[in-house]
């Protein structure tokens, strides 16, 4: 086995947009995003108000998707 191929995973800081901090495992020495667990509309639950829009309910309409379905797993 060639080890020294593989690159070291270690503890890495993450710096988000939202001005949210974390730590994940990763070969880089820092990670900035745009969006994380604490911002995501997933998390957060602005999906909901993106829903009412109309863009996301047309696009599950559209492709046949229940939208009942989605919440449940919310
Ligand atoms: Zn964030």
């Amino acid at each position: 086995m060639a080890k020294d191929i593989h690159p070291e995973y270690k503890a890495v800081d993450v710096s988000c947009a939202c001005g949210n901090n974390f730590t994940t495992k990763s070969t880089k020495d820092e990670i900035k995003v745009e969006i994380c667990s604490a911002c995501h509309p997933f998390y957060t639950g602005k999906q909901k108000s993106l829903e009412k829009g109309g863009r996301v309910e047309k696009f599950n309409k559209k492709f046949g998707v229940q939208t009942e379905e989605k919440k449940e797993e919310e």
